[in-house]
């Protein structure tokens, strides 16, 4: 397993969308071995492969009740969603930024598994979130582009300002 560099906001591959995985190889396995080291060592519980750089459509999600078993996914989707709740977010490649953000509360999620069968996902509460928020970092959406216009302008001032101080 090896430890990749998470590409931190506003880099441009954040806002591009993923390609679609054609077949489940060695390769892609050990992309999502070193995605989900990537993920537990930052303290993460979700992790989509632009965020390390890679344009493919990749998740990988801790599944908070098995804890060993992270969730791996290859094309994944929502073909289903229902009710809508709001909830703290934060993201990886946006570090110490967090926002409330108004989703659906249950989605169903379809993808290819690791062992590149079809799976299928019916899920509230946290891991719902998660999905919602991973796949969209799929089709180049980041959590903040979700929130009011006035409201982000006010975060990415915040984040300008950061960065500044920190250079
Ligand atoms: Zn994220």
């Amino acid at each position: 397993m090896a430890k990749l560099e998470i590409k931190i906001y506003p880099d441009k591959i954040l806002k591009k969308k993923s390609l679609s995985v054609k077949k489940v190889t060695e390769k892609e396995k050990k992309l999502a071995t070193d995605m989900i080291e990537t993920m537990r060592s930052a303290n993460g519980i979700g992790l989509a492969a632009p965020q390390v750089g890679i344009r493919r459509r990749i998740i990988v999600v801790e599944d908070m009740e098995a804890r060993n078993s992270p969730l791996v996914l290859f094309n994944p989707k929502v073909v289903k969603k229902k009710g809508k709740c709001s909830f703290y977010e934060g993201c990886l490649s946006v570090p110490q930024v967090t926002s409330d953000i108004t989703r659906p509360e249950s989605v169903t999620v379809e993808a290819i598994g690791l062992d590149g069968k079809e799976v299928k996902i019916d899920t509230d509460g946290l891991l719902a979130r998660v999905l919602q928020h991973e796949i969209d970092h799929l089709d180049g959406i980041i959590f903040i582009d979700r929130i009011g216009f006035l409201r982000r302008k006010g975060i990415l001032k915040h984040i300008s300002k950061k960065v500044c101080v920190e250079l």
